[in-house]
């Protein structure tokens, strides 16, 4: 068994380009794989290891001035869901595309505990901080699911979305670190009781068993998808290409679309890997090969390599 972490810290740092080589250096010492982003406002990031080098990691990170409280969500995996280790600077470490966004004046934590009963007693509006393609396969129940396709096109869907000023705001991501920003800019927008799910839903899963959550949580490493509520684990999306219920995702295989998609099994084999019948009569489309398809995912997009998940992961580590 490896063990796969997910974490993240607003911690301001001086000189990224220095931070970044260092940590660069220890993550390959120790044979650790992953994606690590440092910008000057923190570090963003999702690796996996042996237990000894997860704990190596954790110690090096909590033994830099600054990060001695960095939280992170661990689980556990059969295999490493990284082809390869990226430790890289950028503008943002989730990226927004909104200046001065500082995660300090953002919404109230509510502890996994607290979300529920809030949940269960209170009156609220809960919005979901994903991606549509997220949302999809797995969502709390009752929460508003944007139809947007990069965190950064939440700003103006915020604009749009008519939700009233004195309303309870619930929001939840992946790990949080979402929240941390949008929490921010709806506060500042007029929303005066903002709430952010603490840890996000892969610690709500752990923590409170994934109670209220329908479906599964995607996650940005190989696996695309793992559990949330082990009672509940019933598909709540469905193929694209036959209707029936499923939550395994596929790239399309014509190389010029690549669009990521709910794809089961039989409609993987019915269109041959594609989303469309005209992406299958493409003169681009790869080779559909059904032994290893359904392996674990990564078989699909070795092809693309870093393609996929440079773009997908061009809004978050997670
Ligand atoms: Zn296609």
């Amino acid at each position: 068994m490896f063990q796969v972490i997910l974490y993240y810290n607003f911690q301001p740092i001086n000189e990224p380009d220095r931070f970044c080589k260092a940590h660069k250096k220890f993550c390959k010492e120790i044979g650790l794989k992953g994606r690590i982003y440092i910008s000057d406002e923190g570090i963003n990031g999702t690796a996996a290891g042996t237990d000894q080098q997860i704990e190596e990691y954790k110690n090096y990170l909590w033994s830099l001035p600054g990060f001695e409280d960095t939280e992170f969500k661990q689980d556990e995996s059969d295999y490493i869901p990284f082809p390869r280790l990226t430790v890289k600077t950028r503008d943002e470490i989730v990226a927004l595309h909104v200046d001065d966004v500082n995660p300090e004046n953002g919404g109230n934590y509510l502890e996994p505990q607290e979300w529920r009963r809030v949940m269960e007693e209170e009156d609220y509006v809960m919005i979901d901080v994903r991606n549509n393609y997220e949302s999809k396969i797995g969502h709390f129940e009752g929460a508003i699911q944007p139809d947007v396709e990069n965190f950064y096109d939440f700003p103006k869907w915020m604009e749009e979305a008519e939700i009233p000023k004195d309303k309870k705001v619930l929001m939840y991501c992946t790990g949080g670190i979402r929240c941390e920003k949008f929490s921010v800019l709806m506060k500042e927008s007029g929303w005066e009781d903002v709430n952010q799910l603490h840890g996000g839903i892969l610690r709500y899963a752990k923590e409170e068993g994934g109670k209220h959550f329908k479906g599964k949580c995607f996650v940005f490493d190989d696996r695309l998808v793992v559990p949330v509520n082990p009672k509940d684990l019933e598909p709540i999306a469905r193929c694209e290409i036959t209707g029936k219920p499923a939550d395994t995702y596929i790239n399309c295989a014509n190389m010029e679309c690549n669009k990521l998609f709910v794809c089961s099994e039989e409609g993987a084999h019915q269109m041959e890997g594609c989303c469309s019948e005209e992406c299958r009569q493409s003169e681009y489309k790869r080779p559909f090969d059904p032994k290893n398809a359904f392996k674990p995912f990564r078989k699909w997009y070795n092809y693309f390599g870093e393609d996929f998940k440079e773009r997908e992961m061009s809004s978050a580590a997670e």
